[in-house]
Formats: structure tokens, C-alpha cells, sequence
């Protein structure tokens, strides 16, 4: 007898709509019976609608589903993932959650919100403890989590270990993936052979989203992390994984190899509760003076893990290093599917 959860996509037919039906594929929990996307695409079969891009074939279980609007209707399920268009999302999530819905968010729409959550299920499983007061305010049954920029997660992951050190100060410079702009995105006669140091919104989502997530869960509010954050974000001719580099100044200074033990030993509660989705080791830490690299090391953990590695003294902060994280899995769809994971597991959503 079937005892999976069904759950939808909204914007389905898109770059991290794709990797959520990739991944969704086989999962123990979910199953996925439900696609949303534009009016382009809507009463077409998922083949029709979709111009496939990743590697392999699409999966045979929903090649035949037909694409919907990305309205709740009867058949809508508990649990959707949303990875529609910044442009509609606020409106498209907002009916969802009103309609008794979990949207588990990619979008930057919501990200800020007072009463959502921003959430690493490794770094701030807690921050779900605001779900009650979103449900008040908002009168929904349902509810929205979203998660974090695809650069901001591999930053945040290289800095949660190092919360117990008392960040002060982080400078953080990216060079990002060209999947991070959707398809067809960049152009490829401003991307090839070339670095575009300008992405919309990017810096500031960065530095903002890393305090929100860093932040503490104090009473029934999400205190923001108090340092300071500072990006400059950059596109390279990279196809899949964001490399960030950071520099740090911290209260206390645990040396270099304190500091590789900490991010080494850095897990959470999708590691406690063995949750289908979470890697065995979130950070792996390289002493290779090269890594990580991009086309080596982006699908570490099946994209779940970040890899971190020229961790090191820094002449003007305290400590640098390099982090690589898979923007699409880790960054946007994976991360997605964890989080709807701990939601379940915690109760927050009932089986
Ligand atoms: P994308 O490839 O451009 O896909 C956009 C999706 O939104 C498509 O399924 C599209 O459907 C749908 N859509 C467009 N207009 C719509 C409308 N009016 N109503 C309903 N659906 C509509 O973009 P993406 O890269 O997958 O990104 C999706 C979201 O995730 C964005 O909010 C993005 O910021 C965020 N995100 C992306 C990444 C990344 O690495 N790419 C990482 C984290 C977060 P049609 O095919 O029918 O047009």
C-alpha cells in the first residue's frame, strides 16, 4: 500500500522546478503527483511543457501528468514546493498557504518576512518555532518556509560552526553558476570567457538573509545576527555550484586547525533524525591546496554536502576560506526537500 505523502511543484517546467522532479523521483516520503506553471504551459503534458535540461531522461512518472495553474484546486496536496518566478510568487504562495497548504519556498518573496522562516534545517531548525505566530497573524491553516539565496547557503554553512566563536566582521566575495539565473538566463555572448561582476539583488540578499539565518529565536520573534556583512557578487562561465570566498573576524580565535575541526564536526537536526535528504557530513573540510573546485565538487553528498577548504589565517580579519556549493540541489531544490522533511518530522506537518 502506498504510504507516501503526495506533493506538488509550482514552476515546475523551470531550471529548479526540473531538479525537484529529479530528486523527488524514488523519495521514500514524498510522492509527486501534482506540477503548476505559467498559463504557457498549463493543460499541456509535463514532456510537452518542458524543455528538459538536465542530465539523463525526465523521470517516466511524470512525463504524462498534465501541467496545471499555479492555483490550489481539489487535488492540490498538503505539501508543494514552490519554485515559481520571483515576478508571481508572492501572490501564487500566499493562496496556497491560505488554502491549508505547506509551500516550501525557492523564491526570494517571502524570504524576509518577520513571521517565515529562513531556514538551514542544519543551522536554524528553531526559527520553525515562528510558525504559530504566522498562522495567527495571517489566519492561514497552512503556512511558508522558504530557503535561502543559492550563494547566501554556502556561506552560511561555512559560518554556523563558527557562531561559537562570536562572528564580528565577514567580507564575502562570489563567483556564481549560470544555472543560478534560470534558463536561458545569461546570454552566452556576455558569459563565455568572461566574468559579469553584477547580479541584481544578489549582494544585498546575501547579507541580509546571512543575519536573518544566524539570528536567534528569542521569544516569538527572529533576532537578526548582529555583524556585519558585506558581499560583492560575481557570474562566471561555471554551469552548476556557486563558490563563495570569506574572510572573518571573530571575539575569540580558535586557530586554523580549531577552526577546521569545528566546520569538520558542524551537524544538526537532519543529521540527529537521519532525515532521508541530509547528507552525512553537511561540510566537508579539503586540505588540497586547489579545492574545491566546481566541476570536482559541486555534487559532494549528491549536492547536499558544501565543501569548504583554504581555510586559513587572514592578514586584515581573523580567518578565509573557500566554500562550493551546488546551487540548484543544495541552493535551491535539495535544500527544499530537507527542510519539507524536518517539517514533517518535528510535526509541523501532519502525516
Ligand atoms: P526559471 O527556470 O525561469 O523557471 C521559472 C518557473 O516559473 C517556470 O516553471 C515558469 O513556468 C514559472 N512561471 C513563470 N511565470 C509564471 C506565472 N505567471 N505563473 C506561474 N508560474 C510562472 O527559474 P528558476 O531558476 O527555476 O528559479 C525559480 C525560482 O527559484 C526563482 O524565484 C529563483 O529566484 C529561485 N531560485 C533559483 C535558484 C537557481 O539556482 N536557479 C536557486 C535558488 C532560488 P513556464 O515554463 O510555464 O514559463
Amino acid at each position: 500500500m502506498e504510504k507516501r505523502i503526495d506533493v506538488g511543484v509550482l514552476g515546475a517546467t523551470g531550471m529548479v522546478g526540473q531538479q525537484f522532479i529529479r530528486l523527488l523521483e524514488n523519495h521514500p516520503w514524498f510522492r509527486l503527483t501534482w506540477l503548476g506553471a505559467s498559463d504557457r504551459s498549463a493543460g499541456k503534458r509535463y514532456k510537452e511543457a518542458t524543455n528538459w535540461r538536465l542530465d539523463g531522461e525526465m523521470p517516466a512518472g511524470v512525463a504524462d501528468l498534465v501541467v496545471r495553474e499555479c492555483k490550489p484546486d481539489a487535488e492540490t496536496p498538503p505539501i508543494v514546493f514552490s519554485a515559481t518566478d520571483a515576478s508571481v510568487a508572492t501572490e501564487i504562495e500566499q493562496a496556497f498557504a491560505n488554502a491549508g497548504h505547506w509551500v516550501i519556498s525557492n523564491s526570494r518573496n517571502h524570504r524576509m518576512d518577520l513571521d517565515v522562516p529562513l531556514l538551514v534545517a542544519e543551522i536554524n531548525a528553531e526559527h520553525l518555532r515562528v510558525l504559530p505566530t504566522q498562522q495567527r497573524l495571517r489566519g492561514w491553516t497552512g503556512g511558508i518556509v522558504t530557503n535561502p539565496n543559492c550563494s547566501t547557503i554556502g556561506l552560511v554553512m561555512g559560518l554556523a560552526p563558527l557562531r561559537q566563536f562570536g562572528i564580528r566582521k565577514v567580507v564575502v566575495a562570489t563567483m556564481q553558476a549560470v544555472s543560478g539565473a534560470g534558463y536561458p538566463g545569461v546570454p552566452s555572448m556576455d558569459i563565455l570567457g568572461n566574468v559579469v561582476p553584477y547580479i541584481g539583488g544578489e549582494e544585498e540578499k546575501m547579507q541580509t538573509e546571512t543575519q536573518k539565518i544566524l539570528g536567534n529565536f528569542d521569544a516569538d520573534r527572529i533576532a537578526p545576527m548582529a555583524a556585519n556583512v558585506s558581499a560583492h557578487c560575481n557570474r562566471v562561465p561555471a554551469i552548476d555550484g556557486h563558490t563563495v570566498v570569506a574572510s572573518v573576524e571573530l571575539e575569540t580565535k580558535p586557530g586554523v586547525e580549531g577552526l577546521k575541526k569545528a566546520m569538520a564536526e558542524f551537524s544538526g537536526r537532519p543529521q540527529e533524525l537521519k532525515l532521508p535528504f541530509a547528507p552525512k557530513q553537511p561540510l566537508v573540510v579539503t586540505d588540497a591546496p586547489d579545492r574545491p573546485q566546481t566541476r570536482r565538487d559541486a555534487l559532494a553528498g549528491n549536492g547536499m554536502t558544501v565543501t569548504v577548504g583554504r581555510v586559513r589565517e587572514c592578514t586584515v580579519f581573523d580567518y578565509k576560506f573557500t566554500a562550493l556549493v551546488h546551487n540548484t540541489i543544495r541552493g535551491a531544490a535539495g535544500a527544499a526537500i530537507l527542510n519539507a522533511e524536518l517539517l514533517l518530522e518535528e510535526g509541523y506537518v501532519q502525516r
